[in-house]
């Protein structure tokens, strides 16, 4: 059967709305480049997140994570490793690779599958001489209960602290504060597959002005204010029309997600007691979708199969994690000796349900059953 929930429903801005930006594009005779589509969007979200943070745009958050190594750290010299968990988009441990360093696998915590603050104690005790900087992420763009520990753990070892909030604009951590204001900075995503979607799109915010001036350089081919090329740079530049795009879908952002965390409301209310838990601090995120761990994994398949033989489109991020997947498998020297056991466990039990912007009553009833029948047999 077909699936007519499907994993994803991406917001788009009205056809009259976006007719609009396209004919100011025009007048503005302005592509790309910086243009005033593109410094409105990045003021508006240096607005949305504030705590005085600094935003650049990207073309797309791979960039951006790229733009924040390359900004934070310099190019990795052979042997120079990164601390990341596997249990995240290949996308991390691939921007560490561009910028010459090697990921250092991490476990995750088997409460917050947030990686894990002793796996990253463990590794450091271990490699410490070799790790340049740590790649934290939020996991589905849940802010990281425990990022006052992660502060403070880098700050004592003087290692730059990358967040990786992609999928997470309009998150908050659990003191209230928005995602995007912590570590040495924090990177999204504006992806079609993100609750802030642009299409293609990224940004980085910190609060310090030198780093977000350095991505600046990085994205727009190393050029400094004179036109020279002083840094190993790149295009990494969002269009005025992705920017366009940004501008409209940022008004009507906080209902949507209020609209998304009603339904991840109702998925805990109907489902905690079926043996299926949630990731702490998720309802107070942007929820690209909702994950839940089951007892085992005949529970799992049990629950992937019922869903979609009731037409609803389930995942099972991020199955399989990093270090599994061939290009990583096959690399001797990224394979770590480090225990990964929790990713592993979490892996072999995770299901991602669909979560939309204001998805109706009778969709959120069937992702609820469907979970349920699975769960019962
Ligand atoms: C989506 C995502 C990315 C990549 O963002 P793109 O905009 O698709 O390049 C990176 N990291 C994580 C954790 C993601 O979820």
């Amino acid at each position: 059967m077909t699936s007519d929930i499907p994993f994803i429903r991406p917001t788009f801005p009205e056809p009259a709305e976006f007719a609009a930006e396209y004919a100011e594009i025009i007048e503005n005779n302005w592509f790309s480049n910086f243009g005033p589509k593109e410094q409105q969007f990045r003021r508006a979200l240096e607005k949305y997140v504030g705590h005085d943070v600094h935003a650049a745009t990207f073309g797309n958050g791979t960039l951006a994570l790229m733009a924040a190594v390359q900004a934070c750290l310099g190019h990795g010299r052979p042997g120079q490793r990164l601390l990341m968990p596997s249990f995240t988009f290949v996308a991390v441990a691939q921007a560490a690779i561009w910028n010459g360093y090697q990921p250092l696998f991490i476990d995750v915590d088997a409460d917050t599958w947030q990686p894990s603050i002793d796996s990253a104690r463990e590794a450091l005790a271990r490699h410490g001489d070799e790790v340049a900087g740590v790649l934290l992420t939020n996991a589905f763009g849940v802010g990281n209960p425990q990022i006052d520990a992660w502060e403070a753990l880098a700050g004592e070892r003087g290692l730059p602290l990358v967040i990786d909030s992609a999928a997470g604009f309009g998150s908050r951590y659990v003191d209230g504060a928005p995602v995007g204001s912590r570590g040495t900075c924090e990177i999204f995503s504006f992806h079609a597959t993100k609750p802030f979607a642009v299409g293609e799109g990224g940004a980085l915010v910190s609060r310090d002005p030198e780093v977000v001036r350095r991505v600046t350089e990085f994205q727009n081919f190393g050029f400094d204010a004179s036109r020279a090329s002083v840094m190993l740079g790149l295009n990494g530049k969002l269009s005025e029309f992705g920017a366009a795009v940004g501008l409209r879908q940022l008004p009507g952002l906080d209902d949507r997600l209020a609209s998304r965390q009603r339904v991840f409301a109702r998925y805990v209310a109907e489902l905690a007691d079926e043996g299926l838990q949630f990731q702490h601090n998720a309802a107070s995120s942007s929820l690209c979708f909702a994950s839940v761990t089951c007892v085992d994994t005949d529970h799992k398949q049990r629950v992937l199969s019922q869903l979609e033989s009731d037409g609803v489109q389930a995942r099972d991020y991020y199955n399989p994690p990093i270090h599994r997947h061939p290009y990583f498998a096959d690399v001797p020297a990224l394979t770590t000796s480090m225990d990964l056991s929790v990713t592993s466990d979490l892996c072999a039990r995770i299901v991602s349900l669909p979560v939309h912007d204001r998805m109706p009553d009778a969709q959120v009833e069937r992702v609820i059953r469907g979970a349920r029948v699975g769960t019962r047999r």
